[in-house]
């Protein structure tokens, strides 16, 4: 199983007001919109604590792991989506 972490943004959910910048500055540069980028998403080990301030920050959850289960042990996907198809 590989253990690289890798962000990703929700383009529809994203405002542009560029919260995740502030949280995340070693990996996130802001287009002259506002709009994050990330120079190529991954995530090295010595900045995983920008990173999930940066996910935890973004006030539209726009701002997400690409591989979830890898980068939560599971445990965000169980809580954003178990509950779904239940009842
Ligand atoms: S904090 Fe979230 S909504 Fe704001 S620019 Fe970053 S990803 Fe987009």
């Amino acid at each position: 199983m590989s253990d690289e972490h890798r962000l990703k943004v929700d383009w529809i959910a994203c405002n542009g007001y560029g919260v995740c910048e502030a949280a995340a500055p070693d990996l996130i540069v802001l287009d002259d919109w506002g709009y994050p980028i990330l120079p190529d998403g991954s995530v090295p080990r010595e900045l995983m604590g920008q990173a999930r301030k940066a996910i935890n920050d973004c006030p539209m959850v726009a701002l997400s792991w690409e591989n979830r289960a890898s980068a939560t042990g599971g445990r965000l996907g169980r809580l954003r989506f178990g509950r779904r198809g239940r009842g």
